[in-house]
């Protein structure tokens, strides 16, 4: 079924697997994206993407605006880091990171006069090389603001044997209890827009498909009304998590599968989020780079659950005291939602590229207890719910004993981290973080494994 400017209703099929957790979107639906002053000190870490962190490029007591350029990085898999403030850099120090572990981080004074950088200004797309497009991207340091961080420039590259012919705009928002883009795509509907001709233009793509949960009407009909070319197409999705996942989007919304281990570009398709498309439209038209990003600011324990728009480097403390604070004692503050987000120890890390939300989870909603050892009455309901066709119970089974040939066998590092297997488990076995080491375990084996292929390379090149 085809309605006004091309809204395809007729794709509400239910994706493989998922699950339907209680969205707690109405915490924040309907409020307004405000902005949030910057406190007196940010705290801005040169680790903020997926790929090679930056380097500093200021020194102590230098005086810095807003959109200076304060981290950088020769790599390709990278992007610059910017400051959001104008004030002066009291140091570099390594600080609690929201992803975990610790990032080295430019602490800067805010002058509150927000003076901004007199080199950043506003770009014509239109009249733009795709490849200058890309430039730009990465000068505006963009990520996909979805919550991965992926460098969106790369994304925007992929080679030429693989020619992309459809943009997806990820305007699913899955994730229960985050509406940041929810917000966007209703007040900033035409920047959304405007910013996926741009990534269209970038990769040379004749078209794309804009995709939004079928809980977000009012959001739909906000696109159809500013959506006018035929080449872009918006489509309802039935609301079942993780519908906004890359590989189900893919799947769902054109049936192609990306092989495993392999990307979106394989099967010609490049994915973006509609924040990262608003903030691309934002730099394009102002020449302001990435500073700032929408943070859904939520849970029962929040005096006043918010949508903000955050200076980054702001302190989660801060953005929750935006919010008029706690009402009780969190027992669990998450950054992201709840199915894939990131539980944190400090309300001293913090908001990044990456923060899409900050939820903070009362005793009640945070009780989950994991049992020492996990245990499988094999009633197959991890399988059931797995996006990614995995046996989740032999991944966890096989992560827990360290059996990694096993797990690779079973294409453990295809699996997404959606959660949906421990949501659904009923013995709580905690299947998703054993996952998730098993992963990261992986990694670092590879790593190491190639480390010393490098190292007995160059004894051969000195022996020989
Ligand atoms: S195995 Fe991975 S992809 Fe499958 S349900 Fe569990 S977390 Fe999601
Ligand atoms: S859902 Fe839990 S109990 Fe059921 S098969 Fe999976 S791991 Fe085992």
């Amino acid at each position: 079924m085809r309605i006004g400017a091309g809204i395809n209703a007729g794709l509400r099929k239910r994706i493989r697997g998922g699950v339907h957790p209680p969205d707690n979107k109405h915490l924040t639906a309907d409020k307004p994206i405000i902005r949030m002053e910057a406190p007196e000190l940010v705290t801005i870490p040169l680790r903020q993407h997926i790929g090679a962190p930056c380097s500093p490029r200021v020194d102590k007591g230098d005086r810095v605006l807003v959109g200076t350029v304060i981290g950088d990085s020769e790599a390709f898999v990278s992007a610059p880091v910017h400051s959001s403030v104008s004030g002066t850099v009291r140091g570099i120090a390594p600080h609690p990171h929201p992803a975990g572990g610790e990032s080295p981080a430019v602490i800067i004074e805010n002058d509150g006069r927000y003076e901004r950088d007199p080199s950043l200004q506003p770009l014509e797309w239109e009249n733009m090389e795709p490849e200058d497009i890309r430039r730009a991207v990465r000068e505006a340091g963009m990520v996909g603001l979805g919550g991965a961080a992926f460098p969106t420039h790369v994304k925007l590259a992929p080679p030429k044997e693989f020619p992309i012919d459809t943009v997806i705009l990820n305007g699913a928002e899955c994730e229960p209890f985050l509406t940041a883009d929810y917000r966007l795509m209703l007040e900033h509907t035409e920047e959304v827009v405007e910013g996926l001709r741009i990534i269209m233009k970038a990769v040379g793509a004749p078209r794309a498909i804009i995709a939004v949960e079928d809980n977000k009407p009012l959001a739909v009909r906000r696109l159809a009304e500013v959506v006018r070319d035929p080449a872009i197409e918006l489509r309802t999705l039935r609301t079942r998590y993780p519908q906004g996942a890359e590989k189900v989007l893919i799947t769902n919304l054109l049936g192609r599968e990306v092989p495993s281990g392999g990307l979106p570009m394989h099967v010609g398709v490049v994915v973006n989020n509609v924040g990262t498309a608003r903030a691309i439209t934002s730099y394009f038209r102002t020449g302001l780079p990435l500073v700032e990003r929408v943070v859904t600011v939520t849970g029962s324990v929040i005096r006043e659950p918010s949508n903000l728009l955050v200076p980054l480097g702001t302190s989660f403390a801060a953005a929750v005291e935006a919010c008029g604070g706690f009402m009780s004692h969190p027992a669990k503050v998450i950054m992201g939602g709840p199915m894939m987000g990131l539980a944190q120890y400090t309300l001293e890390v913090p908001v990044v590229k990456g923060t899409s939300g900050i939820l903070a989870l009362s005793d009640e909603e945070a009780a989950y207890e994991i049992p020492r050892e996990p245990v499988c009455i094999r009633c197959g309901r991890c399988v059931e719910a797995c996006p990614m066709n995995l046996v989740p119970t032999y991944l966890a089974a096989f992560s827990h004993r360290e059996k990694w040939d096993e797990a690779r066998r079973l294409n453990i590092n295809d699996c997404i981290e959606c959660g949906c297997c421990t949501y659904t488990c009923p013995t709580r076995n905690p299947i998703v973080q054993l996952i998730k080491f098993g992963k990261a375990e992986l990694a670092r084996l590879k790593a190491a494994e190639e480390r010393r292929a490098r190292e007995r390379e160059a004894a051969g090149q000195q022996g020989g």
